[in-house]
């Protein structure tokens, strides 16, 4: 990964890429055999880097950190090396899933809730609005993203038995950046990415904000009038940015 692309927000690295360069690094990383990993983090993900860790270390050695979420776009201006625009998980999962389609690759889709036995999951319900939408698009494999860790290695062999090229994994964060992490050398995908609630959005489970709120930087506000059980989640923007703020003023990371 060339130095000058990557800038440290919070001491946390973090890509300095739109849509069209991450999507060139993406191909690469598909045109290798390893697997290589990809993180989406927004304000709440380098707050926690900053506190933990495994998490930090993962995200220093991924292989594509996409900057999600306004609050690294505003940050990145403070700290002087200005992002044009933030890469948001879910747009890049879209041009993901038009590359695969387009390539005859397979995915495979890992996380959210499981069905109850008369319903679909998640994971079924997004895929099958994401096959109306990519109807060539090879879905490999999926599976909820409810389980124990007794069961990490089943599920890695049935992720590799169904011969994806690409890992979605959908688990929230920390949980999916360390379960590709942790299993990257068994993995047979050729990359693997964490997209937090993507899949929700997908099945329809979440709502996306509409346009206004993401062209105003407020998807955060959205997502709390939606959710807001999450407020305590929430403060992370704010403190993120005094954070930020506090760090330049000292001259630091
Ligand atoms: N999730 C999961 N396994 C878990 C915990 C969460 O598959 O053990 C799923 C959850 O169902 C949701 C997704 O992870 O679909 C994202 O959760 P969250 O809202 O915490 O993530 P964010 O979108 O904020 O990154």
């Amino acid at each position: 990964m060339p130095s000058n692309r990557r800038i440290r927000i919070l001491d946390i690295p973090v890509d300095m890429v739109e849509y069209s360069a991450a999507m060139e690094i993406f191909k690469k990383l598909m045109s290798t055999v390893d697997c290589s990993q990809i993180v989406t983090p927004n304000s709440e993900i380098i707050v926690n880097a900053a506190k933990d860790k495994e998490l930090k270390e993962i995200i220093e050695q991924a292989d594509l950190v996409i900057p999600d979420g306004i609050g690294l776009v505003y940050a990145s201006r403070i700290m002087g090396m200005p992002l044009k625009e933030r890469v948001t998980g879910i747009d890049f999962l879209s041009a993901i899933l038009g590359y695969l389609e387009e390539t005859g690759q397979s995915i495979f889709f890992l996380g959210s809730k499981p069905g109850d036995g008369s319903t679909l999951g998640v994971a079924e319900q997004a895929a099958e609005k994401i096959k109306e939408k990519y109807t060539n698009l090879n879905i490999a494999g999926i599976h909820h993203g409810y389980f124990k860790e007794a069961e990490e290695e089943a599920l890695v062999k049935k992720i590799n038995e169904s011969g994806a090229d690409f890992l979605c994994a959908a688990l929230g964060s920390p949980k999916q950046e360390k379960f590709v992490f942790q299993n990257r050398n068994q993995l047979k995908v050729k990359a693997a990415i964490g997209v937090g609630g993507s899949l929700d959005v997908w099945a329809g489970t979440l709502k996306r904000a509409p346009e206004f709120y993401r062209n105003h930087g407020l998807e955060w506000l959205y997502r709390f009038i939606q959710q807001p059980s999450r407020y305590k989640r929430m403060a992370a923007l704010p403190l993120f940015m005094i954070k930020v703020l506090l760090s330049k003023l000292k001259g630091g990371k």
